[in-house]
């Protein structure tokens, strides 16, 4: 089936990259958006653009029977979800499905499977996945709890199954603390997510972040895209991710890459994924898989140059890969900079309007943001103004094409993290690629002292 039209549920800057794919691919481009959204680039470049409802995100961008009467009434025959939102809702897909219309992500199944944790967890263990030591499944008993933490070793993390952004998790010392941090960590998630399940796992105590890209066409061929090293975190929240990690072999690579390739393709996995791994002293240890595109994804296009959102396109439509595991070449080392409309010492939020703008160019220089002159940042979202993506063909050439580009990039009107980024490049240990996912809050801590 070719996609002819296809209705973007989401915003800012990936709305606009889905966009761009789209308009690329011949395919027509249905906005919708909150009555906050109306001046977005996206909404102005969308061949149409449908109101769906107020500021707030549960009436507008997962309002579920707003976003199916709007590809009802626009004819769209395709809905991208991107990412958060309703990107990683099994039911949403399925609503989607039921009335005709090509859901541009992962089965159904596979969503709801890799949104509990705990599934998740079984599940890719029995995939063949590296997973931390912990619980088996869900703890119900703190006497459970204490003889599965004496067998792993203090210090253990209680985790909910229904987590999501750090939420619900506690890092227990010592045996003392456990019924109690276990008793709060089950409160908490009941709180955040109605749903007290909570598992354990051993506290990895200085691990990297690195996931990688997987692709499937839901036939049971799949490719896995490399890794990306996200271990530069503020409050779990990615900062500044790269690809390929300055750590990992090309050997280790591609055992590791085959690994979750092969796992992707005995599942039938369809479209693109994110395997995330924790990675200390030589081994990797599965925490989740996102069953959607990601912020970061544009560092893994720079080194392979595949399209990923072309690609999920082209599987939505039933189309094979575009590409073989065998034709894949990994190449360079790209940088990508999340820029936040956010006080870059306090990171208090700072929406406002964009009094003058100028985005850096040149070679291997991408700018993924939906910003222009004149543009009134609405303070209802996530702080995400843009992306910067560097490319270079050793990560010594993009670090210094990174701090070139930032130097030309003019956003006034508000605070940015560009100075953050700008510190960081400074820095040695980042210079070294010597960093864990701890390293970035502790530099924080540092640099605010002094
Ligand atoms: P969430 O979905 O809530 O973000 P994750 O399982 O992805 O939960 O974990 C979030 C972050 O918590 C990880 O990126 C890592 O920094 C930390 N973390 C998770 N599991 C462990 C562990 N077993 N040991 C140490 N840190 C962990």
């Amino acid at each position: 089936m070719a996609i002819e039209k296809l209705l973007i549920a989401n915003r800012g800057e990936i709305a606009l990259r889905i966009h761009r794919a789209c308009h690329e691919m011949g395919i027509k481009t249905v906005a919708v958006h909150s009555t906050a959204d109306a001046d977005a680039m996206h909404v102005r470049l969308a061949d149409e653009a449908i109101c769906i409802g107020p500021p707030a995100a549960r009436d507008s961008y997962l309002n579920v029977a707003a976003i199916i009467s709007a590809a009802e009434i626009s004819g769209a025959d395709a809905i991208h979800p991107g990412y958060g939102f309703l990107s990683e809702n099994a039911q949403f897909a399925e609503i989607v499905e039921a009335h005709g219309i090509a859901f541009v992500g992962p089965k159904p199944e596979h969503i709801r499977i890799m949104g509990d944790k705990v599934e998740a967890k079984k599940t890719a263990g029995a995939l063949g996945l590296p997973l931390v030591p912990g619980s088996a499944g869900a703890i119900s008993s703190v006497e459970e709890a204490k003889e599965i933490a004496a067998e792993i070793g203090y210090p253990v993390l209680i985790k909910a199954a229904s987590g999501g952004g750090g939420r619900g998790m506690k890092v227990v010392p010592d045996e003392d603390q456990l019924e109690t941090l276990m008793k709060q960590a089950g409160s908490e998630a009941k709180a955040a997510f109605g749903d007290d399940t909570v598992y354990m796992e051993k506290y990895l105590g200085n691990p990297r972040h690195i996931e990688f890209q997987v692709f499937g066409d839901g036939n049971g061929n799949a490719i896995h895209l490399g890794e990306r090293d996200c271990s530069l975190q503020r409050r779990h929240q990615k900062v500044l991710e790269e690809a390929p990690s300055p750590v990992l072999s090309t050997a280790e690579r591609d055992r590791m890459g085959e690994v979750v390739r092969k796992a992707m393709a005995d599942m039938g996995y369809r479209g693109a994924g994110t395997i995330e791994f924790l990675w200390e002293d030589g081994e990797f240890y599965f925490i989740e898989m996102n069953t959607r595109l990601q912020v970061e994804h544009p560092v893994t296009e720079m080194i392979t140059g595949v399209d990923l959102v072309r690609e999920q396109i082209r599987v939505a439509e039933g189309r094979p890969l575009s590409v073989a595991q065998e034709d894949l070449r990994f190449t360079g080392h790209a940088i990508e900079c999340r820029i936040n409309a956010e006080d870059p010492k306090t990171f208090a939020p700072s929406p406002g309007t964009v009094t003058s703008y100028h985005v850096p160019g040149g070679m291997h220089v991408r700018v993924d943001s939906g910003l222009y002159q004149g543009y009134k940042v609405p303070p209802y979202y996530d702080s995400m103004i843009g992306k910067l993506i560097v490319y270079g063909r050793t990560r010594e050439g993009a670090i210094m094409r990174l701090k070139r580009a930032l130097q030309e990039y003019v956003i006034e009107g508000m605070k940015t993290t560009i100075p953050l980024h700008q510190a960081l490049l400074e820095d040695p240990d980042f210079l070294n690629g010597d960093y864990t996912i701890k390293w970035l809050e502790e530099w924080l801590a540092r640099e605010s002292v002094q």
